[in-house]
């Protein structure tokens, strides 16, 4: 996967190369020590607030699974990326509100925000209206923080229940953000055991600062942006997209 075999790429580009192959030998490594093969970790690069030089970097490595936290920024990015390469695989990671949810059925393969009763209603509509029946994950608010979407815990398994039977969704697994300054292990460690309650097999937890330690509680994804992409700060003033 070096970047001068597929063809020579600007600068940040290499890094964005780089990067994947770090990411990769830490999930490895953080594999290790609990016995777990690093191939049931899911990458997923999240994109945002990235313009299309990185994620074509990305692609051009091999990528091919990617999240975006906004469906507008999505929709200005994706749909070139889609029609070249077939089997992107890209998940809606950020919350959604009901009026945008007939655009990201159409452009999402996954939906890993479910939060809400009144989105999941609107979903299994939608997605029943366009004939495309996507993956979703519950998103679970761990910490109970007021400003953070996510079904509180003790609301997850009647949630749950009704994402499934009532509504057909296809529930894959649970997703959470930990608070920013909690350690994160407790909100890994409850989230897993939600997960294990209902047989759910995927688990969505770790970012850039804690992947590592989601790894060892049973991570099957990590939604990694800074790790890959760089600071997002150093972005600010580059158009969205652009
Ligand atoms: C931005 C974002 C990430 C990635 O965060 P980093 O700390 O940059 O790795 C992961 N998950 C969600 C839901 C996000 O919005």
């Amino acid at each position: 996967m070096d970047c001068e075999m597929i063809e020579p790429l600007p600068a940040p580009c290499l890094d964005v190369v780089e990067n994947l192959r770090a990411v990769r030998g830490a999930i490895a490594d953080a594999c290790k020590p609990v016995g777990r093969d690093a191939a049931g970790v899911a990458l997923v690069a999240v994109s945002k607030n990235n313009g299309p030089e990185r994620v074509r970097a990305a692609l051009r490595a091999g990528h091919r699974l990617f999240g975006e936290n906004r469906v507008q920024e999505a929709q200005g990015k994706w749909p070139a990326f889609k029609a070249d390469h077939a089997d992107i695989d890209l998940h809606l990671i950020g919350p959604l509100q009901t009026n945008k949810v007939r655009e990201a059925v159409a452009l999402f393969d996954a939906i890993d925000s479910v939060d809400r009763p009144r989105l999941a209603r609107a979903l299994a509509e939608e997605m029943d209206h366009q004939g495309r029946r996507l993956p979703v994950l519950i998103q679970v608010n761990t910490g109970e923080e007021p400003q953070k979407a996510g079904i509180l815990p003790r609301d997850a398994d009647g949630f749950l229940r009704e994402c499934r039977e009532d509504l057909g969704l296809d529930v894959r697994g649970l997703m959470c953000i930990p608070p920013v300054d909690d350690e994160p292990s407790p909100h890994f460690a409850l989230l897993r055991e939600i997960a294990r309650r209902h047989g759910l097999g995927v688990l969505s937890m770790g970012m850039s600062a804690d992947y590592g330690v989601a790894v060892a509680f049973g991570a099957t994804h990590v939604r990694l942006g800074t790790a890959i992409f760089g600071d997002r700060r150093a972005l600010l003033g580059t158009p969205i997209g652009g």
